[in-house]
């Protein structure tokens, strides 16, 4: 087995027998005088590629060793590979749409949620409001019509009041000429000559 990459190395003098991937194989000593380790290349021209490289890259000091263990990918492999890669772009692409169209189906969702809560509390106030008003207006036609009613009866009770006057005023100036049309008649009837 390769040296573990994410552990500290341990010196060695010289390349070991180790299987890997059932093979058996030396592996590498780097430059640092430990053994390398085996790490996978996901580049576009060597994507599953192995390759040996010192172990303390990871502790920022490498050596700069670097030794393929995998031949190269043949160009049928190359053409799969990058239609797969091709695909796999294609579907994160589509997944990266959906995720964003269903975040903003999801916020115009919210959106008109809220517009229709608005909607009716406005309804709700307007109702109130609509409410109120008729409420008012039927009170201040319910008032005009007692105050018509009454101003009415009013009119019907001045009404009669100067008839009863005029009635008594006629009645008062009869009574006031009628001694003094007697008294005319009888000082006529004195006055006249005597028939001869
Ligand atoms: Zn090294």
């Amino acid at each position: 087995m390769a040296s573990q990459c994410n552990s500290p190395p341990s010196p060695s003098t010289a390349s070991s027998a180790t299987s890997i991937g059932g093979d058996s194989t030396k592996i590498p000593i780097c430059y640092c005088g430990v053994e390398s380790c085996l790490k996978t290349a996901y580049t576009e021209a060597n994507f599953g590629r192995r390759f040996f490289s010192c172990v303390n890259h990871k502790f920022g000091r490498s050596c700069g060793f670097f030794m393929w263990f995998d031949p190269p990918m043949c160009i049928h492999g190359r053409r799969v590979l990058s239609r797969i890669r091709e695909r796999h772009e294609r579907t994160r692409v589509e997944i990266e749409i959906e995720s964003h169209l269903k975040t903003k189906e999801d916020e115009y969702a919210k959106r008109i949620a809220t517009m229709e809560e608005e909607y009716g509390k406005r309804t709700a106030r307007m109702e109130e409001e609509y409410a109120k008003c008729s409420a008012m207006i039927e009170h201040n036609m319910a008032r005009l019509r007692l105050e018509l009613v009454s101003t009415k009866y009013s009119h019907n009770d001045e009404k009669k009041f100067y008839r009863r006057m005029l009635t008594f005023s006629w009645v008062l100036i009869v009574l006031l000429l009628l001694p003094s049309m007697y008294v005319t008649k009888k000082e006529v009837g004195v006055s006249l000559p005597l028939a001869p």
